[in-house]
C-alpha cells in the first residue's frame, strides 16, 4: 500500500521529510527557510506553510501552491519567497525539489567573495568548479522575475549561494537536493576554518574533483545520507518527547 493509497499524498510528506533533515543538518533559521516539492499531478509545488520552522514541518503544515501562487491546499498566504522554487520548477522540468535556507557557514563564506575549493569531499560535489552565485540583490526574491533571475544562475549546478542571503540547492530526487544543501553548507564552513587558519595550499585539482563527485556523490551515497538525517529527525523527536515527559 502506497501513501496516496492510505491517504497521505505523498508530495507533502517528501515535502515534510526534507524539512525535517535539512533542520537537523542545523540549516534551520527559526521559522525562515523552506524546501518545496513538485506535485507529481502537476498543480505545483507543495511547500512548507509560513510560520513553523523546518523541524516543526507536518502534514498538516504544508501547502499545495500553484504555479501563478494560488494556495489550492492548505490555508493563508504562501512563503514571501515560493517564487524561488516556483521558478526553479518551470525553468528545469527535470528538477524534483529546492531547498532554499539561511545557513550560517553559507552566508559567512559567500561574504568574502572567494572561490569555493574541492578541499574535501563535501566541495567535490561541483566537479571543481566554483559554486555559482546570485548577485543581482541580497533581499528577498519576492517577485517572479527575482525568481527567474535566480533560476538562471543554477544552470548545471547542484546550488547556488546568494550572497547577504543564504543558499538554494536543486535535485531530480527529494534526497538529492536536500544533500546538495547540506554539501554545500558543510564546503563551506570547512573552507572557512581552513582560511582561518591560513592560506589554501592543497585541493583537488578539476580532473581530481570531477573523479571524487562520481566516487562520492552517486544517487546511493545522497539518499544514504538523507536516510541518515531522517533517523537523526526521528531520534531528535523521540529525545523531545522524552525531555517534555521527564519536565
Ligand atoms: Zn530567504
Amino acid at each position: 500500500m502506497d501513501d496516496r493509497s492510505r491517504g497521505v499524498n505523498t508530495e507533502a510528506a517528501e515535502t515534510v521529510s526534507a524539512s525535517r533533515a535539512l533542520a537537523v543538518s542545523g540549516q534551520g533559521d527559526m521559522v525562515w527557510g523552506h524546501v518545496a516539492v513538485r506535485d507529481g499531478r502537476g498543480r505545483g509545488i507543495w511547500i512548507k506553510a509560513p510560520g513553523w520552522g523546518l523541524e516543526e514541518t507536518r502534514g498538516d503544515r504544508v501547502q499545495l501552491v500553484s504555479f501563478d501562487g494560488e494556495v489550492l491546499v492548505g490555508s493563508g498566504a504562501p512563503h514571501k519567497e515560493c517564487h524561488i522554487h516556483l521558478e526553479f520548477f518551470r525553468m528545469y522540468s527535470d528538477l524534483q525539489c529546492v531547498a532554499h535556507t539561511h545557513a550560517q557557514a553559507a552566508i559567512a563564506f559567500a561574504a568574502l567573495n572567494t572561490p569555493l575549493l574541492p578541499i574535501s569531499h563535501d566541495a567535490a560535489i561541483f566537479g571543481g568548479a566554483d559554486v555559482p552565485r546570485f548577485d543581482i540583490t541580497g533581499g528577498l526574491i519576492n517577485t517572479p522575475e527575482l525568481g527567474v533571475a535566480l533560476a538562471q544562475v543554477l544552470g548545471e549546478s547542484p546550488a547556488v549561494l546568494m550572497p547577504k542571503h543564504g543558499l538554494v540547492a536543486a535535485g531530480r530526487s527529494v534526497p538529492a537536493a536536500v544533500m546538495h544543501a547540506v554539501l554545500l553548507e558543510r564546503s563551506c564552513a570547512l573552507q572557512l576554518r581552513a582560511m582561518a587558519a591560513g592560506p589554501i595550499d592543497v585541493y583537488s585539482d578539476a580532473a581530481e574533483a570531477r573523479i571524487k563527485r562520481e566516487q562520492c556523490w552517486p544517487e546511493s551515497q545522497l539518499v544514504a545520507g538523507w536516510n541518515y538525517l531522517l533517523r537523526m529527525a526521528d531520534a531528535a523527536t523521540a529525545d523531545a518527547v522524552i525531555r517534555r515527559m521527564h519536565d
